[in-house]
C-alpha cells in the first residue's frame, strides 16, 4: 500500500480530530445524531457497492500500449493505426462471464478480453473473448442463455438441466461448446490465451473504402490451459489464481503481450462466401482470410485502485473511431445497445467522465449536459445545442462512414445456412484437435453432462454426433447412452429430435 501522510477528513475535507470513538450522551450513553463524521462514514460504507455487471463480473485489468508494427492504412483510416511504431495508451479487462464477482477464476467460462484504445479520435473499444465464436447469433436469445448460465431460480444453484436443456435446444452453440469444453475453457490465468472480437467490423480508409475485418489478439506468452482437475484444485486452493497471476506477473516485471491481426474480407468476398460471413457461430477459416500482422499490446501497469480502474471500466462494442464501424452481424447490433446501457444502469449516464473512460486524449466535445456525477465543468457557459451561431462544437462531414448498400424487407430471419452449424464444430474435433485435447473434451463434457436428465444428454450428444461420429460416440459412452439411439437421434432433423426427447 502506497503512504499518505496527510490529515484525515470527512468526505468534505474537514479535518476529522478522533475516528476511533463514536459521540455518546456521557460516557455509556447512546450515540448523537450530531457525530456527523460517523453518519457520514456509515452512509458511504452503505453504498459501497455498485450493482455487480450481469456478465463479466469478475476480473482483473491493468495498464499498458499498443504499438503499430504494419502498415494497415489502405484498410483503415484510424489514426492511431496511421504510423508504423505508433503508441497508443490501454486499460485492458480480462474476466468470467457467467460467475459472481466472488466466483473462482478457474471455472470453466469463456474469457471476456477487452481494451480500451485511448486514441485522439476518441476511444476505441475492441470487446472480445477468448474464443473466436459465441454460442448464439441473435441478441434475443441472449438474456435466455444467460440465465442458464446463472442459478437456477427455486434452488439458487447452477443447473445442469438449464444448461444443457437450452444449448440442445440451440444447435448453433455446438461450436463454441466445443471450444468451451476442451481445455482452453480452463486457461491458465489471462496471459496465455488469444483474444478474439468474434464479430466482423468494418475497417474503411481515407478515401472511404472499406473492407470487412475480424480481429486477433494472439498471446506471446504462448497456449497454457489447465486440465479439469488443475482447474478444480485451483478453484478451492485459489480462487483468485488468474487475477493473481496477472497481477505478479506485471509486478515483477514480465510484461505480457499479444501480437494483434486482422483477417480480412471484401465486400464482394463476402457477397459470394459460402456461409454469412457475419455469423458469429462460425470462423473465418485461415486459408479463405490469412492472418495479417497489425500491432502488439503490451501490459506493464498494474491499476493503483482497483476499483477505480478495473471496477468502473466501462467497455462497449460501438465505442469505435473514424477508421471502424460495425458490421451488419446481428449479436454485435445488439451489444451496440446493450453494453452502453448496462454501464448507464451500473455507474450512471456520465460514466465517460470516469477516469478510466474519459476520452482523455481527444477530449469530449458536445451538447450533452447534467445528469448525476457530471463532475467535469458540464460545459460551462457555453452554447448547449446545435446548430448554434456562438462558435459551439460543430459536426465535420469528412468524418461520414462509407454508405453501404441495402436490400430487403423487414421481416425477422434466421441465418440462411450454407454450410450447416457443424461443420466447423467436426473441423476443430478432427483436425485441429491433438488426441490428448480430444480425450479431455470428451472427459470434460461428460463430467458436466451427467448432471443433466438423461434425455436432455442424448438430445446434446446427438449435437455431437452430427459434428463428428466419433465426437458423439465419445459422449455418448462417457454417459452409458445407447450409441444405436444417438446415432439415430444425429439422423432426425431438430424438431423430430426435440419430440423424440421431450419426456
Ligand atoms: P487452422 O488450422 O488454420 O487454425 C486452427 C486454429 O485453432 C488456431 O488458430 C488455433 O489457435 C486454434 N485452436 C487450437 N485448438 C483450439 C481449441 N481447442 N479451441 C479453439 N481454438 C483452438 O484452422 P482453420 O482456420 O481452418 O479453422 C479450423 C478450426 O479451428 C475452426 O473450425 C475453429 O474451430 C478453429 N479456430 C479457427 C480460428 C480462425 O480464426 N480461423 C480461430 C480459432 C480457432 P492458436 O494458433 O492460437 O493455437
Amino acid at each position: 500500500m502506497s503512504e499518505n501522510k496527510k490529515t484525515l477528513t470527512t468526505s468534505q475535507g474537514a479535518p476529522v480530530a478522533n475516528d476511533l470513538n463514536t459521540m455518546t450522551a456521557g460516557e455509556r450513553g447512546p450515540a448523537l445524531a450530531q457525530d456527523i463524521h460517523l453518519f457520514d462514514k456509515l452512509a458511504h460504507f452503505d453504498r459501497e457497492r455498485i450493482p455487480e455487471r450481469v456478465v463479466h463480473a469478475k476480473g482483473a485489468g491493468a495498464w499498458g500500449y499498443f504499438e503499430v508494427t504494419h502498415d494497415v492504412t489502405k484498410y483503415t483510416r484510424a489514426k492511431f493505426l496511421s504510423e508504423v511504431g505508433k503508441r497508443t495508451d490501454v486499460f485492458a479487462r480480462f474476466s468470467t462471464v457467467g460467475g459472481e464477482k466472488g466466483s473462482a477464476d478457474t471455472e470453466r467460462d469463456p474469457r471476456g478480453f477487452a481494451v480500451k484504445f485511448y486514441t485522439e479520435e476518441g476511444n476505441y473499444d475492441f470487446v472480445g473473448n477468448n474464443t473466436p465464436v459465441f454460442f448464439l447469433r441473435d441478441p434475443l436469445k441472449f438474456p435466455d442463455f444467460i440465465h442458464t448460465q446463472k442459478r437456477n431460480p427455486a434452488t439458487n444453484l447452477k443447473d445442469a438441466d438449464m444448461f444443457w436443456d437450452f444449448l440442445s435446444l440451440t444447435p448453433e452453440s455446438v461450436h463454441q461448446v466445443t471450444v468451451l469444453f476442451s481445455d482452453r475453457g480452463t486457461p491458465y490465468g489471462y496471459r496465455h490465451m488469444n483474444g478474439y472480437s468474434g464479430h466482423t467490423f468494418m475497417w474503411y480508409n481515407a478515401k472511404n473504402e472499406y473492407v470487412w475485418v475480424k480481429i486477433h489478439f494472439k498471446r506471446e506468452q504462448g497456449n497454457k490451459t489447465l486440465t479439469r482437475e488443475e482447474a478444480a484444485k485451483l478453484a478451492g486452493e485459489d480462487p483468485d489464481f488468474a487475477t493473481r497471476d496477472l497481477y505478479n506477473a506485471i509486478k515483477d516485471g514480465d510484461f505480457p503481450a499479444w501480437m494483434v491481426y486482422v483477417q480480412i474480407m471484401t465486400p464482394e468476398q463476402v457477397e459470394k462466401y459460402r456461409f454469412n460471413s457475419f455469423d458469429i457461430t462460425k470462423v473465418w477459416p485461415h486459408k479463405d482470410a490469412p492472418l495479417i500482422p497489425v500491432g502488439k499490446m503490451v501490459l506493464n501497469k498494474n491499476p493503483e485502485n482497483y476499483f477505480a480502474d478495473t471496477e468502473q471500466a466501462a467497455f462497449s462494442p460501438g465505442t469505435v473511431v473514424p477508421g471502424i464501424a460495425p458490421s451488419p452481424d446481428k449479436m454485435l447490433q445488439g451489444r451496440l445497445f446493450s453494453y452502453h446501457d448496462t454501464h448507464r444502469h451500473r455507474l450512471g449516464t456520465n460514466y465517460h467522465l470516469i477516469n478510466v473512460n474519459s476520452p482523455r486524449v481527444s477530449g469530449e466535445h458536445n451538447n450533452q449536459r447534467d445528469g448525476y456525477m457530471r463532475t467535469d465543468g458540464n460545459g460551462g457557459g457555453g452554447p448547449n445545442y446545435w446548430p448554434n451561431s456562438f462558435g459551439g462544437p460543430a459536426p465535420d462531414a469528412t468524418f461520414a462512414e462509407p454508405p453501404v448498400a441495402l436490400t430487403g424487407v423487414i421481416d425477422r430471419f434466421g441465418y440462411e445456412l450454407t454450410d450447416d452449424d457443424f461443420v466447423q464444430a467436426g473441423a476443430l474435433f478432427r483436425e485441429v484437435m491433438t488426441d490428448t485435447d480430444r480425450a479431455h473434451l470428451i472427459g470434460n463434457l461428460v463430467a458436466h453432462m451427467k448432471n443433466a436428465q438423461v434425455r436432455i444428454q442424448k438430445r446434446q450428444a446427438a449435437l455431437f454426433y452430427k459434428a463428428d461420429k466419433a465426437y458423439g460416440e465419445g459422449v455418448a459412452k462417457g454417459l452409458g447412452l445407447d450409441v444405436a439411439e444417438i446415432t439415430k437421434l444425429a439422423a432426425m432433423t431438430q424438431d423430430e429430435r426435440v419430440k423424440a426427447t421431450a419426456k
